[in-house]
């Protein structure tokens, strides 16, 4: 982990906290996504704001090598879906006559970078019509006030992440949702048809989304993964799996949604964060005249066998600590 010291405005503050909560609470290896503020967070940040200008030292957002806050070049996926997030966080634009879908919203400041990416494909933010999510957490869907501000675009969510999506509120604002989903709903816009499966776990309420996709000709099943990580920090008290009171059924749900991330048919693999899916790896290859690399089946089911490992021993440490 590098970490350095870094002065920062206020307004850059209490996402820092965040972070360098989040670090703290997750560990060198801990997996991502941050869920909602506790009161000792807001007395701190209280204290930072009144302070004004303030110093604090902070660990880089990096997992396995994948830098959260930093850009990534925008390129065209496969057809018409195209990646415009950072080297770490997942966001992608799909893109239709009658104007476009973006999944993934990423934090608030994430939001000028997903901007530019879609600038520099050549097409106009204030086309998107449609914004949908992965899950919950600020890493992912914090920034949906702003893109709704700036495009006018539709938020739509499960209604499982509800709840915890409305504690999701930058600036204080209510975070907008225009559309309830249910598992299975379809979203349309332009020809394209998105939908949404219910896959929890990581949040109650943790979408992937699924969707056809044509390029040079032929069909390709495209599975968009929410998440089906767990932290592996066993400290972290957001993943209990064995009694867990603020969430029951988790483990009944993270069973579940193996089963049906497995049955998902799947040529093209992308997923909310870059890591996942070995985006960097992927888009070394692309335009090197080989096949285009994110169609890749094998490397859709080596994720999910790789996180199901880690929650079954997970799951078995946890229910031999409760013995
Ligand atoms: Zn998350």
């Amino acid at each position: 982990m590098t970490s350095a010291i870094v002065r920062i405005s206020p307004n850059q503050f209490q996402r820092k906290l965040h972070l360098a909560q989040s670090r703290q609470t997750l560990g060198v290896l801990g997996r991502v996504c941050y869920t909602a503020v506790t009161m000792q967070r807001y007395k701190t940040l209280l204290l930072a704001l009144l302070a004004g200008l303030c110093t604090v030292q902070l660990a880089a957002e990096v997992v396995d090598g994948y830098d959260n806050d930093k850009p990534f070049p925008a390129h065209k996926v496969i057809g018409n879906i195209y990646f415009v997030g950072t080297e770490g966080l997942g966001s992608f634009l799909i893109t239709t006559q009658e104007g476009h879908i973006l999944i993934n919203s990423d934090y608030e400041q994430t939001v000028p970078m997903i901007r530019a990416s879609v600038e520099k494909l050549g097409f106009r933010f204030a086309d998107v019509k449609i914004l949908l999510g992965s899950h919950a957490h600020a890493d992912h869907m914090e920034g949906d006030a702003l893109i709704k501000k700036l495009t006018g675009a539709r938020v739509m969510a499960l209604e499982q992440d509800v709840p915890l999506l409305q504690k999701l509120r930058p600036r204080g604002e209510p975070h907008p949702i225009d559309r309830v989903l249910h598992d299975g709903d379809e979203v349309k816009l332009g020809g394209v048809t998105l939908v949404a499966h219910l896959t929890p776990g990581h949040t109650r309420g943790c979408t992937t989304w699924t969707m056809k996709v044509q390029d040079g000709g032929k069909s390709y099943d495209v599975v968009i993964l929410g998440s089906i990580g767990l932290q592996r920090n066993p400290n972290n008290l957001g993943y209990i799996l064995v009694n867990s009171k603020e969430y029951p059924q988790i483990v009944d749900d993270y069973v579940r949604s193996f089963k049906v991330l497995r049955s998902l048919p799947c040529d093209v693999f992308l997923a909310a964060h870059g890591r996942f899916y070995l985006l960097k790896d992927k888009y070394a290859k692309l335009g090197k005249g080989g096949p285009n690399p994110f169609i890749d089946h094998a490397g859709y089911l080596a994720h999910l066998d790789l996180q199901e490992k880690a929650f079954k021993a997970r799951l078995e440490e946890q229910k031999a600590a409760a013995k």
